[in-house]
């Protein structure tokens, strides 16, 4: 089974699914289930995500740490999804072709083994949308 295959079959890593306040409106990647809004009242529901965002700023990762599946440069961006929360994630493109207000859509490539890194989240990388 390649490694593609056997993401697929999780469900959590393979979508984009955090949670959102029903009360308020507010959603949140990585998943809460306290909203720091309504507290109490507040009631969290999960949520998929679209996928689709915007890039705030972004850097150019020069050398990629031994557990990244794709060496060399790569776009690492904080985007903000279209739902509101920000998250840092890895572009891929051409690091030359990389801007901020850049549109971007979720995809799923291979994934980093170690998830306690914080950088990439649930196995989800973003492509700019042409
Ligand atoms: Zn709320």
């Amino acid at each position: 089974m390649t490694v593609a295959r056997f993401w697929r079959k999780i469900p959590q890593r393979y979508n984009l699914v955090g949670t959102k306040c029903e009360t308020c409106g507010r959603h949140f990647f990585p998943p809460r289930t306290f909203c720091p809004d309504c507290r109490r009242t507040g009631k969290i529901v999960d949520h998929k995500f679209s996928g689709k965002g915007t890039v705030v700023t972004y850097t150019i990762i020069q050398t990629a740490p031994d557990q990244f599946a794709s060496p060399g440069p790569y776009v690492l961006a904080i985007i903000k999804l279209d739902e509101g929360p920000r998250m840092t994630t890895q572009i891929i493109c051409d690091p030359k072709d990389a801007k901020i207000g850049m549109k971007v859509r979720g995809v799923f490539r291979r994934i980093a083994t170690d998830g306690e890194s914080g950088i990439i989240h649930y196995g989800t990388k973003f492509v700019p949308v042409e």
